[in-house]
């Protein structure tokens, strides 16, 4: 049986009988924006991450944009983050033509190390140029970043967090899900993702009334609640699709029983594995959501070589960290500023990882990789 690296057939056809009922509900009400199934899905998300407001919108960037917007970030402005990301999450801050401020990653989660950017954010201060006004964590690979550390600096400095939750989805910090984890966290539902649509969408997530209601309005173009033709501030036509909500709710039938699948998928993967490369540290009082399965390799590229060779796909997440990506050359840093993240993104490969993965897979996907990382 073919390997794929993520796999949406089987998932297809897990709930078609659903995601059929629930299209053509769609197509009988004739709503296809913000209709119905988007409140539905907003207050069925809000209930599973335990928060007190879901914003649906049109992706996992607009996720991000919007409470940047939201909270007014403006040029002059510093948002720390990680450079080991997916580009958008300091995209959406250079857009805003405010400043990315990439803090370097701890070498084991590889997500934002706290005591770095503490460090950071007194380096900013003391250079009098930028404001520091908020942090965005990535929760990398499913894997939640450390909060409790990650707050309490926020707090001393009187910064937001911004959680980015695109691929932590159904993931758990110390008894509370991701999407709870900051002052609001973005998701995607790109297809690929741990709960994904059938195209793009995504979410925005806070307990913050005032900012949950900013938010509904930069979605349809900054207008008035309840009054389309008087706008209030800029906006976006950043909605949800009614047919992709309805996507979403049919994957929400099966999404815990997904996650724990996922689970199975990296503890097998874990116990093959930890002898002859690094796998994932997932820390204490913690569940990933693995919407990637990362390992890192002194023998790296011999172990893709060995994947390929037997049919079996990979990828590389990240080859080139945000801070020396050509689009960001503007700020002006050099190979060598952030060690550790520059190290890891030549050391590491992903593995095939959906729920749908069986134990023969596994085991296959495993034999190769010991065999290249002992060629
Ligand atoms: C996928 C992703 C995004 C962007 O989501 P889209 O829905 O593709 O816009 C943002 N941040 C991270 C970390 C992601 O993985």
């Amino acid at each position: 049986m073919n390997i794929n690296f993520v796999d949406l057939t089987q998932q297809f056809r897990r709930i078609e009988d659903t995601l059929r009922r629930r299209f053509d509900d769609v197509f009988a009400h004739g709503r296809y924006i913000m209709g119905p199934e988007v409140a539905e899905l907003e207050r069925e998300l809000a209930d599973f991450v335990a928060v007190k407001h879901v914003v649906g919108c049109a992706s996992g960037t607009d996720a991000l944009l919007m409470p940047l917007m939201a909270y007014d970030v403006q040029p002059g402005d510093a948002i720390f983050t990680t450079p080991f990301t997916f580009i958008a999450t300091a995209e959406v801050v250079a857009l805003l033509r405010a400043t990315p401020v990439f803090v370097d990653i701890d070498p084991r989660s590889l997500n934002i190390d706290p005591v770095g950017l503490s460090q950071a954010i007194d380096r900013v201060q003391a250079a009098g140029k930028l404001r520091p006004r908020g942090i965005i964590p990535v929760d990398l690979f499913g894997i939640p970043a450390d909060y409790d550390a990650i707050k309490t600096i926020a707090d001393q400095h009187q910064m937001f967090v911004l959680e980015d939750a695109a691929q932590s989805f159904g993931a758990w910090y110390r008894g509370r899900r991701t999407g709870s984890l900051g002052d609001a966290a973005a998701t995607s539902f790109f297809p690929a993702k741990p709960l994904g649509a059938y195209g793009d969408g995504g979410a925005v997530f806070t307990n913050d009334d005032g900012l949950a209601e900013t938010l509904d309005s930069i979605r349809v173009h900054g207008q008035q609640s309840n009054d389309r033709y008087n706008n209030v501030r800029l906006g976006l036509n950043a909605r949800l699709d009614t047919l992709q909500a309805a996507a979403v709710l049919a994957k929400m039938t099966v999404f815990e029983d997904e996650l724990d699948s996922r689970q199975r998928v990296a503890t097998h993967y874990c116990e093959r594995l930890q002898e002859v490369v690094q796998v994932p540290h997932v820390p204490a009082d913690t569940i990933s959501s693995w919407a990637q399965y990362s390992i890192l390799s002194d023998r790296r590229d011999a172990v893709r070589s060995a994947l390929t060779t037997s049919g079996i796909p990979s990828a590389i997440y990240y080859p080139v960290p945000l801070h020396l990506q050509a689009v960001f050359t503007y700020l002006g840093y050099q190979a060598g500023d952030l060690p550790v993240c520059e190290a890891v993104s030549s050391k590491i490969i992903s593995l095939p990882m959906h729920p749908y993965l069986d134990a023969g897979q596994i085991d296959r996907i495993c034999d190769s990789v010991i065999a290249g990382a002992q060629t």
